[in-house]
């Protein structure tokens, strides 16, 4: 297990949890609002973004 950081949801500005060995581009679902958010900047500091709404898969 690691240790899980907050960030702010930028849809709701709620708390977002995210596992500290969350990668780019993951997918985490807000707790707040269910809103789907990817993770767009490790560092310094955790940054998500709303998801694109796109069932598209963008493969590796
Ligand atoms: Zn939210």
């Amino acid at each position: 297990m690691s240790v899980a950081v907050a960030t702010e949801c930028p849809v709701c500005a709620g708390m977002v949890g995210v596992p500290g060995d969350a990668m780019m581009g993951e997918l985490l679902d807000c707790d707040e609002c269910g809103s789907e958010l990817e993770v767009t900047q490790l560092t310094p500091a955790i940054e998500v973004r709303e998801a694109p709404m796109s069932a598209e898969d963008w493969g590796e």
